[in-house]
């Protein structure tokens, strides 16, 4: 049913149980990093042997290497959906990406940004205006138009950005995307689009969603760890200094100390020997998941969400977490916990009883998993578990995900999980 370059690399692992046993592994895991796939290995695979510098070597290798870095690049662009003009940077991740857009932001601006974002999105701005977590998709239109508003309100502010998240990485909630940037071009404020969840699900189009810009993670795209994206408008690209200096990013050095011209484009900010082979990776998905009927897939995995999210709400003991109404348009992904379960040991038992994989904890979002949480009531454990749906997941896995959590609703685990002392909450 999926086309041969998105066949997931893991199809076939296997885990042993405390019982014994050995079952296939089921992921529910895929928000946190998910499994490879078989275009990202082909990629990398054709490359390894031939691989050598980029934009520094005159070898052949290095002429191929650098030519596939840069069709990756293009790849990406037509993936995200970019203005010709875009600047399109490879980065390690979202975190670099968000990191390197506040590095880049002119000195007087501002970031709007909302408590229910993921650290990465959430903590890198030099100024922030925080506003409080909003329980429904118009809240967060409005919010945003009264925050920039205020800003505006003893005459233009400085530059704007408004940071949001595409989809929730705790809800899997869809936020008002296109309503937002309406609203802050209205001020002419920029917006941010953090697409780590967004993107390995639906399309992303940053030109006709007038989106300024964008960031994705390849690890969560089913390409390997350390490839991600920052794109958008090139002129803050342009003007700041590099966002790491060292070699690549350099037009010309003098022999004064400071004599230093920047290159120009994604040079500038991409020092240093590049990650060759994540990026062609990440583009080989890009051009995967371009090809396949992208709308086919997200109905597979709307009705498999659908069938996870009617079966843990059917079993007594188990509140999800949501921000907006219940029939709010999501992603695969469902925040729960069991009342009396401690989450810890209930992503232990999954793993060690059934062989089935979910993140517990804050999920790097603990202002709003802490308030979801607190609103789901008090005898809700501290932290929660995710269950998170991918190309790979079946219905089998679905099911067994939910009879497993009712089984431990209802009976507890039959073994004693040690819990790290002292360790943080992820
Ligand atoms: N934003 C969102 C919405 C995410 O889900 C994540 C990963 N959990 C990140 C940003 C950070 O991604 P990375 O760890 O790849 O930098």
């Amino acid at each position: 049913e999926r086309p041969d370059p998105l066949v997931l690399l893991d199809a076939e692992v296997t885990v042993p149980l405390v019982t014994g046993d050995t079952v296939g592994y089921a992921n529910f895991d895929y928000a946190a990093s998910a499994p490879c796939a078989t275009a990202a290995a082909d990629a990398i695979n054709d490359l390894l042997p031939r691989y050598a510098s980029v934009h520094r070597g005159a070898g052949l290798p290095s002429q191929l290497c650098t030519r596939r870095y840069e069709e990756a690049r293009g790849s990406v662009a037509r993936f995200l959906g970019c203005r010709p003009d875009d600047t399109v940077l490879f980065t390690r991740n979202t975190t670099d990406a968000t990191n390197l857009l506040a590095h880049v932001l002119p000195a007087d601006a501002t970031v709007v940004v909302f408590d229910s974002e993921h650290h990465a999105t959430l903590l890198p701005w030099r100024r922030a205006v925080r506003l409080p977590v909003p329980d429904s998709p118009g809240a967060a239109v409005r919010a945003v138009d009264a925050a920039l508003r205020e800003l505006h309100r003893d005459g233009p502010a400085g530059p704007v950005l408004v940071a949001v998240t595409g989809a929730s990485n705790v809800t899997g909630e869809l936020w008002p995307v296109g309503n937002i940037v309406t609203v802050a071009h209205r001020y002419g404020a920029r917006v941010f689009v953090d697409a780590a969840q967004l993107a390995p699900h639906r399309p992303v189009d940053v030109a006709a969603l007038d989106v300024d810009y964008v960031a994705l993670s390849g690890h969560k795209l089913y390409a390997p760890f350390g490839a991600g994206v920052l794109a958008g408008r090139p002129d803050w690209l342009a003007a700041a200094g590099p966002y790491l200096a060292g070699g690549g990013a350099t037009a010309l050095v003098g022999d004064a100390t400071n004599d230093v011209r920047w290159s120009a484009g994604a040079a500038r900010h991409e020092a240093g020997s590049p990650n060759v082979l994540g990026a062609v990776a990440l583009g080989a998905v890009c051009d995967a998941l371009l090809a396949a009927d992208r709308a086919a897939l997200a109905d597979r995995e709307r009705r498999l969400t659908d069938r996870l999210r009617a079966g843990l709400a059917a079993i007594d003991g188990v509140v999800e977490l949501s921000l907006f109404a219940p029939d709010s348009p999501r992603v695969g992904i469902a925040a729960f916990a069991v009342r009396g379960l401690d989450s810890d040991v209930l992503a232990a038992a999954l793993s060690a009883e059934y062989g089935i994989g979910v993140r517990d904890g804050l999920f790097c979002a603990h202002p709003l998993t802490r308030r979801l949480l607190h609103d789901a009531g008090t005898d809700a454990p501290a932290t929660a578990v995710r269950a998170s749906i991918g190309l790979g997941t079946t219905e089998e896995q679905v099911d067994r995900l939910v009879a497993a959590v009712a089984e431990l609703a209802a009976n507890g685990p039959r073994w004693t999980y040690e819990r790290p002392e002292g360790r943080p909450v992820p």
